[in-house]
């Protein structure tokens, strides 16, 4: 069985998100998304919250995905986990800076875990979690961006 690790804070989950989701699970027999929990990095939404956001964006594939937090690197988790790849996104050329060191320092700390980049259908290219919760702050029309229930509970958080 091929199991992929999708790591990402998800502050929360968009479309963009779901699109990578879908794509991955075309080539993988199940997904381990990972919340990471970092005291550090403040977000939005709490870990349960994020989780809970999750759970039911995937409600539809919930037999192949499984979701965790993360509290170690992610190249432990996914040996622990039996992942064999890291899956992550594309978005604009910005992103690839930071994957692309990101790549290359996980396969120093363990070279039998690889990366796999996805790219999302055009029409989420430009989206991001900080985007969406700007808008979701105008109180902005945020039906293409996520899913209704993250759009309530992004609407409940700005009330
Ligand atoms: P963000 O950068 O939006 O805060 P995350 O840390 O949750 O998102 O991102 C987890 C992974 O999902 C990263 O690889 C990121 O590039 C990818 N991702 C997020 N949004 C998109 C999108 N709209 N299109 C492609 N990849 C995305």
């Amino acid at each position: 069985m091929k199991i992929g690790l999708y790591p990402g804070s998800f502050d929360p989950i968009t479309y963009g998100h779901i699109d990578i989701i879908k794509r991955a699970l075309k080539i993988f027999d199940r997904l381990i998304i990972l919340v990471s929990v970092n005291p550090r990095k403040r977000t939005l939404f709490d870990d349960i919250e994020r989780i809970d956001m999750i759970d039911h964006a995937l409600a539809s594939c919930k037999d192949k995905i499984e979701i965790r937090t993360s509290n170690t690197l992610t190249v432990t988790h996914a040996k622990e986990l039996g992942a064999t790849h890291i899956i992550r996104g594309l978005r604009a050329l910005t992103d690839f800076e930071y994957e692309f060191q990101m790549t290359h320092a996980n396969r120093q700390l363990d070279k039998s875990i690889d990366s796999i980049f996805f790219m999302t259908d055009n029409k989420y290219s430009f989206m991001s979690s900080t985007t969406v919760k700007e808008i979701a702050q105008f109180n902005g029309d945020l039906d293409t961006f996520a899913p209704p229930y993250v759009v309530e509970k992004l609407k409940n958080k700005y009330k």
